[in-house]
């Protein structure tokens, strides 16, 4: 055996890893499915399944009774195939030019997002291809989506020929309950959709749901929710699904005085004890929420207490004070997100959201998945 499939096969341990709580998502999308009531709960699994890993994921959805997926692109589409051969897969993205055989091929559907891409599939249609889509109509976000004097047009026309499948538009506010665009796209929407009779509509993201179930219509698409993300102001988030955990690789002293890390950002004001991790930016952990002198940053949790990062963190390093945590040592492991450190909390420290973080959160972990079916 050459010394690298040695070393492999031996398995040297990682230093930070990354546990999956399937039993978590499927208990959060089986919750979000009896919120929808009578419309049918899907599941939003772009950005591999918001970080969590789209096989293991749509798998565990499937199995607990989810029918159909939305991913972002194509090859994500095509992942998920693979695995999931009776799901509907549809991909947000819409139609990119000449794509249509090849995304018919695999059944997955496009949803389709502009006048143009809509005459390019019913151009396509025409020309007997086979295949079915969906139809995105905007209604105030101004991302993606036909107008709605386009989506007249179309609905004058021989739309019932041309494969669609489902009538959708996205809420830009929906985290916001109180925001008026909500009420202003609920209306464009029931416009819109009444025109395409007969076509299931779709309106709720996580956060849409949670707006009464008028929002609800025919299908739902969470997606944060199910991960455990925080989805609206004042809402609790759903059980949590990701912990990341980085290994302390050593403890030690530094006196008062004394800086840490790079631009040494934080100068410690008393005698402390500090451990060193084994994780840094590069696992995804957001640089910005180090520590300085005039900002404190976030914190880890290890044997049960909270531990504040200190300095700057590194590409695979960071340190946190772990002066008032009894007995760290060597080997013990540090929660960076989870139960105790909410990945929302790390995210505002760092100015963004949990999607991000999640997103971000990278390959380079050692992945457990537990708590499946
Ligand atoms: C991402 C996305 C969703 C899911 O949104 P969440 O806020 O994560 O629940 C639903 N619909 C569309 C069109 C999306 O892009």
């Amino acid at each position: 055996m050459n010394p690298i499939a040695q070393a492999e096969a031996a398995g040297p341990a990682d230093s930070s890893r990354l546990t999956i709580d399937l039993g978590a998502l499927v208990g959060n999308w089986r919750h979000l499915a009896r919120l929808a009531g009578q419309a049918e709960t899907a599941a939003a699994v772009k950005g591999d399944a918001y970080g969590m890993g789209l096989e293991p994921t749509g798998t565990a959805l499937e199995r607990a009774g989810c029918r159909s997926f939305f991913v972002a692109l194509p090859s994500e589409g095509l992942r998920l195939r693979r695995i999931l051969p009776r799901a509907a897969i549809y991909v947000l993205s819409g139609l990119t030019a000449g794509n249509a055989p090849a995304l018919a091929a695999a059944s997955l559907r496009p949803v389709l997002g502009s006048i143009e891409e809509w005459r390019e599939w019913s151009a396509y249609r025409a020309g007997g291809g086979r295949g079915e889509a969906a139809l995105h109509i905007d209604t105030g976000m101004n991302r993606l989506g036909l107008s709605l004097d386009e989506a007249r047009d179309v609905s004058t026309g021989d739309w019932r020929r041309q494969g669609l499948t489902l009538v959708i538009s996205h809420l830009a506010c929906a985290d916001t309950p109180g925001h008026p665009l909500n009420e202003t796209q609920l209306k464009r929407f029931r416009a819109g959709a009444a025109l395409f009779e007969g076509l299931p509509a779709s309106l709720a993201n996580s956060a849409g749901i949670h707006l009464g179930a008028h929002y609800g219509f025919d299908l739902v698409r969470p997606g944060i929710a199910l991960y455990g993300g925080a989805f609206q102001a004042g809402m609790p988030s759903l059980d949590v699904v990701a912990k990341a955990e980085a290994l302390v690789l050593q403890v030690r002293d530094v006196p008062a005085g004394e800086s840490i890390g790079y631009g040494a950002s934080q100068t410690l004001r008393r005698d402390s004890r500090i451990a060193i991790l084994s994780a840094g930016y590069a696992d995804g952990y957001p640089r910005i929420a180090g520590s300085t002198d005039e900002q404190p940053g976030a914190s880890v949790f290890l044997n049960g207490r909270r531990a504040p990062l200190a300095g700057r963190l590194s590409m695979d390093l960071m340190a946190v004070d772990v002066t008032d945590v009894p007995n760290v040592k060597r080997g013990d492991w540090a929660e960076l997100l989870g139960a105790n450190i909410p990945v929302d909390e790390v995210a505002s420290i760092a100015g963004t959201i949990g999607y991000e973080l999640l997103t971000s959160l990278g390959g380079r972990y050692e992945r457990r998945y537990v708590g499946a079916a």
